[in-house]
């Protein structure tokens, strides 16, 4: 049997709690993982005085593939978050959040099942920044006016939208490979590029020429005002969404709402080669750290897509299957997966993962 050899980032807060529960369900899927444990972020400062560690980066180089609990963004001391410069340093540049509704979890509609793929590195995201009385923004300025042929107000700071048809390619490519290998059968591209003709319209150009390469696939695509009207008034027309980065960020939201908040919606940032962190999409909620009291589910669905990414796609299969049941039964669940917040029968984080492994060995037997 393979063992599978994976970087294992607790992170802070409510994180470690909830990446316990999620191993303990993952090892229960029968997989053999050895879990190569490292610190990023907060705790990493805390014991190393970096937030990225030669260690950490170098397992995730060598392991490829790592499950990553939330990181508190906030530490004011000169960078802006520990998950952009991941992202960054290792090219994560497919944000891949499925989005499903489950018997069992309160959600403003019905039956939801659509994948959003977002491009992680590019667009207003891309750090490019100008701010106002800098001598930069003053240069930066003046040389675009001089090309563009007209005046922004002085007042003005500026964020550069860049996007590129490389990045375009590779993220509508990884979005068409994602339906080909999941049973998906629609590929909508969201943009804006009746206004923004240049980037955007770069993007739908190169969204409609990967398309031709994969004709068992259904391409269309949507202007994103008009997409969140649709996704919701009618989300069960869609299926994959691909879309650039500020698109896909407030849209998969959106999605994640739908479906019955961050609570319940896992992600995961996938790179070149395999390269791939999986995590929850909410933050470290540090107001529960310690208290055995929050929801791991969104964790452990990102652990069944980890699992698949990695191969283990009928383990992946049934770890889902197992978070469902719970799910769906509603007893041994989380406060916020109750119908009143203050419910004294919800469980806590821990006793959730049990009720995830007697089902995981129910499905088993
Ligand atoms: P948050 O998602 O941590 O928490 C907001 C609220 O949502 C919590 O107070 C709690 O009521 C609820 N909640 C979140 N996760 C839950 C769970 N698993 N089960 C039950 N309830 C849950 O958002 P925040 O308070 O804005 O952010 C806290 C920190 O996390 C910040 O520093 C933020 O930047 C960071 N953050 C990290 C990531 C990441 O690591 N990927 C993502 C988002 C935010």
């Amino acid at each position: 049997m393979t063992v599978h050899t994976l970087t294992l980032i607790p992170g802070d807060g409510t994180g470690p709690e909830i990446v316990e529960a999620t191993i303990r369900a993952i090892e229960a899927t029968g997989v053999q993982i050895t879990w190569d444990r490292q610190e990023i972020g907060v705790p990493a400062i805390e014991k190393f005085g970096t937030p990225f560690p030669q260690a950490a980066l170098d397992s995730i180089k060598r392991n490829k593939v790592g499950l990553k609990g939330p990181l508190t963004t906030e530490l004011g001391k000169g960078f802006r978050s520990v998950n952009v410069a991941l992202r960054k340093e290792f090219d994560l540049y497919a944000n891949l959040r499925p989005a499903k509704t489950y018997p069992g979890v309160r959600t403003p509609m019905g039956n939801i099942d659509l994948v959003i793929v977002r491009e992680n590195i590019e667009d207003l995201y891309a750090g490019i920044e100008f701010d106002l009385g800098t001598p930069e923004l003053a240069e930066v300025r003046a040389v675009i006016e001089k090309a563009a042929k007209t005046k922004m107000r002085e007042d003005a700071a500026i964020s550069i939208k860049y996007i590129s048809e490389m990045g375009s390619r590779r993220i509508v490519k990884f979005a068409f490979e994602y339906a080909v290998a999941n049973g998906r059968t629609k590929v909508t591209a969201v943009h804006k590029a009746n206004v923004m003709k240049f980037t955007d319209g770069l993007f739908l150009r190169i969204a409609g020429e990967v398309a031709k390469d994969y004709p068992a696939i259904e391409f269309e695509d949507r202007i994103v005002d008009n997409m969140c009207m649709q996704l919701v008034q009618k989300p069960e027309l869609y299926d994959v969404l691909v879309l650039p980065n500020l698109y896909g960020d407030i849209v998969s939201d959106l999605v994640a709402g739908l479906v019955g908040g961050l609570g319940v919606a896992p992600g995961a940032n996938i790179g070149e080669n395999g390269v791939a962190v999986f995590e929850a999409i909410h933050g470290s909620a540090p107001k529960y750290a310690g208290q055995n009291k929050v929801n791991p589910m969104a964790l452990m669905l990102a652990g069944a897509l980890m699992l698949r990414h990695i191969g283990e796609r009928a383990a992946g299969d049934r770890l889902e299957q197992a978070i469902a049941a719970v799910v769906a039964i509603g007893k041994d669940v989380t406060y916020d997966l109750k119908p009143e917040r203050d419910d004294p029968t919800a469980v806590g984080t821990k006793e959730f993962a049990d009720a995830v492994i007697k089902q995981l060995a129910a499905i088993h037997a």
